[in-house]
């Protein structure tokens, strides 16, 4: 471990505090607005209520754009300066979509993106906002045979236009992936830092499994290199409205199964995942395990994050408490264990279910400024 830290960047913060373990980009084409070296909070209640010895949130909220989308749009926005590429094209469910408009935007790059029909409002805006051209697809994030034709769609404009393809899976841009490695580095650095020994399992939210390929591949990295003794066990953790992977784990199968997306959780409607292969491949290959929940348990943990750790983020983040519950449920995590959570994105980023929880809680009572007569 000491040869690794020693061979880090160590006086620059974030994923470039790596960069010798990530593609070469020159300093004066890096595109950064300090992603990455995000928070990583030790639970204060969940754990001991669920009877783990410890729990710890990585808390990507804390990116510029809110999500951990922001380390691969650095690196893709940076690598398509590198090349000189004319501007980017994409597609995004919300949150990459967010965060390429926004590196775009200070790379001085055109960006096209693709949206689904039904993309939630905030992570639009946020696009709008840093002027991406944006055009919306009807059934795009339900139908995979739709999601295949935009994916095809898009390969063919950026050749023909010289354009750098940011859909953040492997399969469409390994360079920009390249970059959630650091989200495994980040986690060796800060266990070796505290002393405490690497977490038994680590829990990941997969829409189109590019997350989990690339924190796998970190860990990998880091143990072949000899830095860690043994890879965490990854869990791969989806709704059970779009569960491709983690049933075609259940059945031995080496691609995702075929079907569309019912799933209600902004970000993980990716009926046809680029990256499912290469998660059945970890998945078979380790000791990682697949687990299915249900939108309204990720509902109940994302609210129980907020009431009992302080902790905000979108459902989607949410996943990986609610995988970690289920986990539990069907004894793939022993009690006693020690794990981590990947909230991949901030509360903010999706209003109707803010709306939703503070329509269950008490009404917000108004009175003239003379009534005040002390708190109950
Ligand atoms: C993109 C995203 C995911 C899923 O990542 P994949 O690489 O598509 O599996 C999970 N959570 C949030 C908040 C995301 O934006």
């Amino acid at each position: 471990m000491k040869d690794w830290l020693s061979s880090i960047s160590s006086h620059k913060r974030g994923i470039w505090r790596y960069e010798s373990m990530l593609p070469h980009i020159r300093p004066d084409k890096q595109i950064t607005m300090g992603e990455g070296g995000t928070a990583l909070v030790r639970s204060q209640h969940i754990a001991k209520e669920l009877g783990l010895s410890s729990i710890y949130f990585k808390l990507e909220s804390g990116n510029p754009t809110g999500s951990y989308k922001d380390r691969i749009s650095a690196m893709g926005v940076s690598w398509a300066l590198e090349q000189g590429k004319n501007g980017c094209i994409g597609t995004s469910s919300g949150n990459a979509g967010a965060s390429a408009a926004a590196y775009a935007a200070r790379a001085g790059l055109p960006y096209h993106l693709f949206v689904l029909e039904d993309i939630v409002e905030a992570k639009l805006m946020q696009a709008v906002i840093h002027e991406a051209e944006i055009i919306r697809i009807k059934g795009f994030g339900e139908s995979a045979e739709i999601g295949e034709q935009v994916f095809a769609f898009i390969e063919q404009e950026a050749a023909k236009r010289n354009l750098e393809v940011m859909i953040t899976a492997y399969q469409f841009n390994a360079v920009a992936m390249e970059a959630v490695k650091t989200i495994a580095f980040e986690l060796a650095e800060d266990f070796t830092a505290t002393g405490e020994p690497m977490p038994d399992a680590v829990f990941v939210p997969v829409g189109g499994g590019g997350l989990y390929t690339g924190i796998w591949n970190g860990f990998f990295e880091l143990m072949e290199k000899g830095f860690i003794g043994r890879m965490p066990r990854m869990a791969a953790v989806q709704s059970d409205g779009c569960s491709n992977i983690v049933r075609a784990w259940q059945q031995g199968s080496a691609s995702p199964l075929p079907g569309d997306s019912t799933c209600r959780i902004s970000g993980l409607q990716v009926p046809n995942p680029p990256d499912g292969k290469e998660v059945l491949r970890a998945l078979h290959a380790g000791d990682g395990f697949g687990i299915e929940v249900k939108d309204d348990e990720v509902w109940m943990w994302q609210e129980k994050l907020a009431t009992q750790e302080g902790i905000l983020c979108e459902p989607a983040a949410a996943v990986s408490l609610a995988g970690l519950h289920q986990a539990l449920k069907e004894k793939r995590l022993q009690p006693g264990s020690s794990a981590v959570c990947i909230l991949t994105g901030a509360g903010y980023k999706d209003n109707d279910r803010l709306r939703a929880i503070c329509r269950s809680k008490p009404e917000i009572p108004m009175c003239e400024i003379s009534e005040l007569s002390g708190l109950a």
